[in-house]
């Protein structure tokens, strides 16, 4: 793949190594578009310990860091600056605040908590509860509609084993929401290189019947992530075998109009 819009680095406390590691695979792999997207800052009470996400303070060395690396990398890699970020009904329009004086050219929606993390229920956890995989579909929704989003990362991320038609019913419903939308979803080959819960094969099936279009994404914690060719090649030929082509690159969306 030529582009890959899902980067983290060392600031969210559980990828691993600096810029110039990443910038080095991704080259060595083929990559021609390297957007970081590193789990995004976000202002919670002082009490909370954001300890996933890179701290407000860290914000300024992150963009300054991605922009100078861009310059000196001009003309080898595009480097898109950007955030994974859950849709927090609470504290978003904060987020949007804190992030408007810095040149960020896209956001992406990485929903791993109902409601917020603070207190609100992991949806990587594994559950039989409906009433969880209905809320999180519900609040993807809302965060697909805020509309400044470009993409939508590992939508089947819930870990849901309950019934399975309550399963199809509400990822058609995050399908068409999306494709309503015209938000690409993420296949997530770090879920896949792990063997986790998703890529589901129960909702792939999905996307492909409502039309919605598609986009890998390393979701890179570690450098060596784009290295995985033999990764990249069974999610093509899986997402081939359900008559979807993937697309190469991410229209931005303009987060502030
Ligand atoms: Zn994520
Ligand atoms: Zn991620």
């Amino acid at each position: 793949m030529k582009a890959n819009y899902h980067t983290h680095t060392f600031r969210c406390y559980h990828a691993m190594g600096n810029e110039y590691a990443y910038i080095r695979r991704a080259i060595a792999a083929g990559i021609e578009v390297l957007g970081f997207s590193d789990h995004a800052p976000m202002l919670f009470p002082p009490e909370h310990d954001a300890y996933y996400r890179m701290k407000p303070s860290l914000l300024p060395d992150y963009v300054e860091t991605i922009l100078s690396l861009r310059e000196q990398y001009r003309g080898v890699l595009k480097m898109p600056l950007g955030f994974e970020v859950e849709y927090y009904p609470d504290l978003f329009a904060s987020f949007l605040e804190m992030i408007r004086p810095y040149p960020i050219d896209y956001l992406i929606l990485g929903q791993h908590f109902l409601g917020n993390e603070m207190g609100g229920a992991h949806v990587m956890k594994e559950t039989k509860e409906e009433r969880i995989l209905v809320d999180y579909v519900d609040q993807v929704i809302e965060g697909m509609n805020t509309g400044v989003f470009s993409c939508l990362a590992h939508p089947d991320v819930v870990f849901y084993t309950g019934d399975t038609i309550a399963f199809r019913r509400e990822m058609r419903r995050l399908c068409r929401a999306a494709k309503e939308c015209g938000l690409p979803l993420e296949y997530n080959l770090l879920g896949l290189s792990e063997g986790r819960n998703y890529p589901s094969p129960d909702f792939w099936p999905i996307a492909a019947e409502e039309g919605n279009a598609v986009i890998l994404g390393w979701d890179a914690h570690r450098p060596t992530a784009f290295l995985q060719h033999e990764v990249e090649e069974k999610a093509l030929t899986y997402l081939h075998s359900l008559g979807i082509t993937p697309i190469e690159t991410l229209p931005f969306r303009k987060i502030f109009p």
